[in-house]
């Protein structure tokens, strides 16, 4: 999450304020300390013929990179719900939780740091074809994974289940932004 120069709730300008030895944001004008926390967000591992569903990105960050069917959390929707949504909208696929694989911290996402929940999940319906954003969505044996694959999680979470992850992603690795000081 970005360092925000004005207050949200009141629109006063930030200033550096430490609290508990950490550096934040506070609004001098309202009291408001602005938190930065991980966007939440979740991905599935479908199998599929013998494979691992995997989707090649169409947008930034990392496109043209593969990685697995996975998206932000929306706020009224369950983790569970939002990997099962964005299954299907990137892979045509609708799934099944099965269970939790793994939690993950990501860094590498220009756009905030965040906590992947990765779900083993069935396919019980739809069939796969690419959503709007992605450009390919495939299924690929964990010992012939393509390259590169986008996001560290997503390699983690690959070679936990035995694969062999290639590559890199296609970008240097952002940094989360550190708040002003
Ligand atoms: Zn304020």
């Amino acid at each position: 999450m970005e360092a925000h120069a004005y207050c949200p709730a009141c629109g006063g300008r930030l200033s550096p304020h430490v609290e508990g030895g950490r550096a934040r944001q506070a609004c001098p004008a309202c009291g408001r300390i602005h938190y930065r926390n991980p966007i939440p967000a979740a991905a599935v591992v479908v199998r599929l013929d013998k494979g691992v569903v995997l989707v090649r990105r169409k947008v930034a960050p990392f496109a043209g990179a593969w990685c697995l069917p996975a998206g932000f959390q929306e706020a009224d929707e369950s983790s569970e719900a939002c990997a099962q949504r964005e299954c299907r909208e990137e892979t045509g696929l609708q799934v099944r939780i099965s269970r939790v694989l793994w939690a993950g911290f990501g860094t590498d996402d220009p756009r905030a740091s965040v906590t992947v929940v990765f779900y083993e999940a069935e396919p019980v319906g739809g069939s796969l074809e690419p959503g709007d954003d992605a450009i390919e969505a495939r299924a690929f044996p964990l010992t012939a994974l393509p390259s590169p694959i986008a996001f560290a999680t997503h390699r983690a979470v690959l070679a936990r289940l035995g694969g062999s992850p290639a590559g890199t992603a296609p970008t240097p690795p952002a940094r989360v932004p550190p708040t002003p000081v």
